[in-house]
This record gives C-alpha cells, structure tokens and sequence, in this order.
C-alpha cells in the first residue's frame, strides 16, 4: 500500500536521480488517511510529476486488474479534474494516473453549469478531494461557435472567453496561438464561476482544504502546464 511517505522518497529519487526510479513506484493514496495526509499542493506536484512521466514515455507500468480490485470496495481520490471531452486530452493518462485515483468531469470546452459544480462539490465535499483542477488544452475546436442542436447552449458558454481575450493578432480559429489564448481566458473564467456560484467550493478554498487550480494541456509537447495559483 503505498503511502504519502513512499510517494515522497519517490519524489526525492525522481528529483535526485532521474525520473525513471519511478516507472515501477505507485504515487498516490491507496487509503482514506493517505489521502487525507496529503495536502492540495502535494497533489498538485503528483500531477506535475505524473505528466512529467508521461511526457518523457516513463509511465508507471501499472497492473489496472489489481488497482480495479483494490478500489472496488472503496475510493480516496485525491482530485477532481474539470477537462474537455477532446479526445486527445484524457486526464488520467496525460498526468499518469491510475484507477480511482481522481474524478473525472468532462465537457465540451470544460465550462461549469450547476449539475458539474455539484459533481465537483460531490467529489471535493462528500468524497475529500483536495484539488478542484479545471484543465484546458490547446487547439480546443470548442470555442468555435457552432449552431446545431443542444451544441448552441454549450457552446455559448465558452463565447465570452472570446471577448475577454485580448490578443493583437489575428482573432480566428485557423489560428492556433489564438485559439490557445481563449483557452486559457476559458479556464480562467472556469474558475471564477466556481468560485462565485459555488459558495461550498469557494468555502473550503477559504479554509486551505481544497485548491481550485487551472492548468492548460498542449496537445503537440504533451506538457500540462498550471496557471499560477490563485490570490487573496
Ligand atoms: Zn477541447
């Protein structure tokens, strides 16, 4: 069973001797009281650590059949991961995690209504994740504007992130800095509506109990980088 100690010497050994000391370790909590050692920051630095792996093609080899009968009775995830349906960006597999290691939340265009804030008030009040991560990536197609069916409500959703991106370029969706740039203004915006309509999230990020942290996954270096954390 791994504990937050064990991930933390495998920290050490990946910062002192090179990433691959890693590639057999399993990182995260595999238990309620590991869990709840761990503070939003640690969990933040197992993402970056994870992505990190798998950016460099150092994944854990990881025995799922076993993670899936470990898990079975009970789950400690230690986030819940807000992203974009994308088929490019699975959370768990861009950041290396394993079975029950997180929630997962997507939508197109990882924009937050009331049915996911209480997914993610679910997974960080009732259930004790500690980060509420909205992740974005690059050459997102959802803040093309599209008129079709149910698509027109989602997507209006994202519009606004448009108008709060300043960018002197060209502001079109053939262009790929721009569109990168509303993404970011997106989670940006993610973020403030949990925290404005969300007054239970909004409380244990007061309280140091919970991060709500963004971060933007580029789908060409593979790396997912933070935003830089929120403040007072
Ligand atoms: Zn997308």
């Amino acid at each position: 069973m791994a504990s937050r100690r064990q991930f933390l010497t495998a920290s050490a050994l990946l910062g002192a001797a090179g990433i691959g000391l890693l590639s057999t370790a399993r990182v995260l909590a595999s238990s309620k009281e590991d869990r709840d050692r761990l503070s939003p920051v640690d969990v933040i630095n197992m993402m970056k650590d994870g992505n990190e792996r798998f950016r460099r093609g150092l994944r854990v080899n990881r025995d799922f059949l076993r993670e899936q009968r470990e898990r079975a009775a009970g789950q400690f995830p230690v986030a819940v991961i807000l992203s974009c349906i994308d088929s490019r960006a699975p959370a768990e597999l861009i950041m290396d995690l394993g079975i029950g290691d997180v929630f997962n939340v997507r939508v197109a265009g990882n924009v937050a209504n009331p049915d996911i804030l209480g997914s993610l008030e679910f997974a960080c009040h009732v259930a004790g994740a500690k980060v509420a991560l909205v992740l974005g990536h690059s050459s997102c197609g959802a803040i093309d504007g599209v008129e079709l069916g149910h698509l027109t409500g989602l997507l209006g959703r994202i519009q606004p992130a448009l108008a709060d991106t300043s960018y002197e370029g060209v502001r079109r969706s053939s262009n790929a800095a721009f569109v990168e740039r509303v993404a970011r203004t997106n989670v940006e915006r993610t973020i403030g509506v949990i925290r404005k309509e969300s007054a239970i999230l909004r409380e244990l990020e007061r309280k140091g109990t919970i991060a709500i942290a963004g971060a933007m996954y580029d789908l060409k270096a593979a790396t997912v980088s933070f935003l830089p954390p929120h403040e007072e």
